[in-house]
């Protein structure tokens, strides 16, 4: 046991038994078995998982759509810098001024994105400018009068549209939409554009489309790796939280006493190797053995199940007094129970070990076969001050002590 187990022991003192809990319903163990042994390019999430997909992804998917937004718009201004060449007067203005749409109207998406002001629409964050680029694109290409500029308007827009629908996460349904928003736009931008062969242009437009369509059946296919990748992690995340679950349930099984649910004698044998060996911070250390008095009466005059009782509440009781986080209390055996007190000199111990008595004396349980007629309990304290810390010895100097409260009458505290 290291120091952290330590110290994790004594923090969950309180409530020994606490199971880590499974995150996640059992119902989605067969779900997601079922869905990974369909093919990829068949699987589709069911509600509750695409919910959870979507949660999960949705931080990473909107920190690319800013980083996305953020580049078109600085590399739409670079790219203004080339029209300076290109245009002059009114037409360079106009042009300019679609550019500056384009920049402006990304980077309000990318703000809007920010600041998650759009919660579940942000797809509408990347449909919106992306149309407004577009659109941009093709009335900037028209104001030019020249057929290689507007061409080459089209083209820079299309490659917009292209890295948003392979790159940015959104809802492949929309992805669609956006392809086919502005497909249609480029051809209606290309056909009314006068000047040029047809059968150029139809060839040209074949191309964006078939690059378009090719984009989205390469992105659907690498939505549903992630789909398939997203349940792998879903199941090993399962696999570990039960695994834990079945290591915590098994550990309280074997360190925790059934009867009153608080660690037993072999969690104490665990955790003696981390006392010897971690003094600084306990000493002294004190502990206090408990033993009921005259229990075996009680037992032989009401019966082992009351005497069980008995023994709960008791346990309960001493629980109830601990010191928060720091005390340890121990089933050591039979009626007996063990108190570690690390950092508490004798003085201490002993208020506490008078606190203790009290408090099991004040439950009134009855106890005929004692000379005080309820249940009471005699504890013999000992305290360690120096290093290494020897329990065995400590263990001994308690029980002598605890025997000292026996014959000197019972209910009383020794050291
Ligand atoms: P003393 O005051 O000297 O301690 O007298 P005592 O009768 O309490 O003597 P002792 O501590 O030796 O007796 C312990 C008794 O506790 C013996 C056993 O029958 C009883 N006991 C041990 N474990 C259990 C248990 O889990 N349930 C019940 N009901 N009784 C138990
Ligand atoms: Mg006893």
């Amino acid at each position: 046991m290291t120091q952290a187990d330590f110290d994790t022991a004594l923090h969950s003192q309180t409530a020994p038994h606490r199971l880590p809990r499974q995150k996640h319903p059992a119902h989605f163990k067969p779900l997601i078995e079922g869905l990974l042994r369909t093919r990829v390019r068949d699987l589709k999430l069911p509600p509750e998982l695409a919910t959870l997909y979507k949660a999960r992804s949705l931080k990473i998917s909107r920190a690319i759509m800013i980083s996305w937004c953020l580049w078109v718009a600085a590399i739409n201004v670079f790219a203004g810098l080339f029209d300076l060449f290109d245009m002059t007067g009114t037409t360079l203005m106009i042009v300019l001024g679609f550019r500056g749409l384009v920049s402006v109207s990304f980077l309000l998406s990318a703000s809007l994105l920010k600041r998650d002001l759009l919660a579940r629409r942000e797809h509408y964050l990347i449909i919106i400018p992306s149309v407004v680029c577009v659109i941009s694109a093709g009335l900037a290409g028209r104001v030019s009068g020249q057929q290689d500029i507007a061409g080459g308007y089209i083209i820079s827009a299309l490659l917009v549209i292209y890295s948003a629908v392979m790159f940015i996460n959104i809802d492949f349904r929309y992805g669609k939409l956006l392809a086919i928003l502005s497909i249609i736009l480029v051809a209606g931008f290309m056909f009314t554009t006068p000047g040029g062969e047809f059968p150029a242009k139809l060839q040209r437009f074949s191309l964006y489309g078939a690059a378009m369509v090719g984009l989205l059946v390469a992105h659907r296919i690498q939505l549903h790796f992630q789909h398939r990748l997203f349940l792998i992690t879903l199941r090993d995340e399962m696999a570990a939280a039960e695994a834990a679950n079945a290591h915590a349930e098994l550990s309280n099984i074997a360190y925790i006493d059934r009867l009153t649910d608080i660690p037993n004698r072999r969690y104490f044998d665990e955790i003696c190797a981390t006392l010897s060996k971690t003094t600084q911070n306990l000493l002294p250390l004190s502990i206090c053995m408990i033993d009921i008095d005259k229990f075996k009466n009680l037992n032989d005059s009401t019966g082992h199940l009351q005497g069980d009782h008995c023994l709960r509440m008791v346990a309960n009781e001493i629980r109830a007094h601990l010191r928060g986080k720091t005390d340890i209390l121990i089933r050591f055996g039979g009626d007996e129970f063990l108190l570690l007190l690390p950092g508490t000199d004798t003085a201490h111990a002993t208020d506490i070990a008078d606190r203790m008595r009290t408090a099991i004396a004040a439950l009134q349980l009855e106890n005929p076969g004692s000379p005080f007629g309820i249940i009471t309990a005699s504890i013999g304290i000992a305290t360690q001050h120096s290093q290494p810390v020897k329990i065995s010895q400590l263990i001994e100097q308690a029980d002598t002590a605890l025997y000292r409260a026996k014959s000197t009458g019972r209910n009383r505290a020794c050291q």
